[in-house]
């Protein structure tokens, strides 16, 4: 039976592509929480468009059924940016590892949060290269040396939370890989979320990082699990009231302080969450058509710009 027939099953989402991560990867455990998000909202796989960068996640398009685009290194958010606003019907969800999206990506993750684009952008992040075999990613802390490092990393890790705060992003949360029940309703909250959702979404790689591990992430410290969610201590990242600078300004700032606790305690769930007007709302008020017709629906080979070209000479 064609699907458009049928309720949707999670087995729609899947593809009979083979998976070559590695055993263990905590990879399987994002996509399958795409999986079960999009599922859950019954949106039809030819409604969705995944992107993905380069490395070990940039397969993630793959195995998902769904309109996907396995694009260059650092370049998939310029690619989901452009496709959603080609088809603004479509639920865009971009994917990529943190040195994809913090190092050779990292001006376009900036300029992409101020844009506010209704899409969702997911990083793995597990600290490393996996790809190419294991260097320091943007993401992993000084002194810290994993397996396939000679010596402990000698810079700074950057803050992905924070910096996402300070680009703009309106939907700002950190999941776990190896929780996919609770990292799809994450997920699809942020799909929910009218524009750009950022996750990062601690993924554990066993054959590279042998320091951020399954065991070190889940163990308790002090008979407190490492990791928590925020939500059940009270924590409320979410902007009541978008008209207010003010209230944004503090949701912001809390969200920043809570961004730097790391170690004996690892804070999950929603950080941050504003409801502001997208990019797309914003080219509405200068392309009125645009708020009825997607753009792939315009007529563009037929234009007049003989007043365009007059007004040049
Ligand atoms: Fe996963 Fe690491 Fe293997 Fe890549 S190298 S597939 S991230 S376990």
């Amino acid at each position: 039976m064609a699907i458009a027939e049928r309720p949707l099953t999670l087995n729609d989402y899947k593809t009979p592509v083979h998976i070559n991560w590695c055993p263990s990867c905590g990879d399987f455990g994002i996509v399958n929480a795409i999986q079960r998000s999009l599922n859950e909202l019954k949106i039809p796989p030819h409604k969705v468009a995944v992107f993905s960068g380069i490395g070990c996640s940039g397969k993630t398009p793959h195995y998902i059924n769904a309109y996907g685009f396995h694009t260059l290194h650092g370049r998939v958010l310029p690619n989901a940016t452009g496709a959603k606003l080609a088809n603004k019907d479509m639920t865009v969800i971009a994917v990529g590892g943190d040195g994809d999206g913090f190092g050779i990506g990292a001006g376009y993750f900036v300029n992409s949060g101020r844009r506010n684009v209704d899409f969702t952008y997911i990083v793995f992040n597990n600290g490393v290269y996996g790809l190419t075999k294991g260097q320091g990613a943007p993401t992993l802390a000084r002194g810290v040396r994993t397996k396939s490092m000679p010596e402990p990393a000698i810079q700074d890790s950057l803050n992905p939370i924070a910096l996402a705060i300070g680009s703009g992003y309106t939907f700002v949360g950190r999941g776990y890989a190896l929780d996919p029940k609770s990292l799809s309703e994450l997920i699809g909250q942020a799909i929910e979320h009218k524009g750009s959702a950022f996750l990062d979404v601690l993924q554990t790689c066993p054959t590279y990082n042998d320091v951020m591990t399954k065991t070190w992430l889940e163990e308790s410290v002090h008979d407190h699990p490492r990791m928590y969610r925020i939500a059940d201590e009270g924590y409320d990242g979410v902007v009541s009231d978008p008209s207010n600078p003010s209230e944004i300004i503090a949701k912001k700032v809390q969200a920043i302080e809570k961004s730097y606790e790391w170690g004996d305690r690892i804070p999950t769930g929603v950080f941050y969450s504003a409801r502001l007007r997208t990019y797309e709302e914003e080219l509405e008020t200068r392309l009125p058509d645009y708020a009825t017709t997607p753009l792939i629906d315009w007529n563009v080979q037929d234009r007049d710009v003989s007043k365009l070209l007059a007004a040049l000479r």
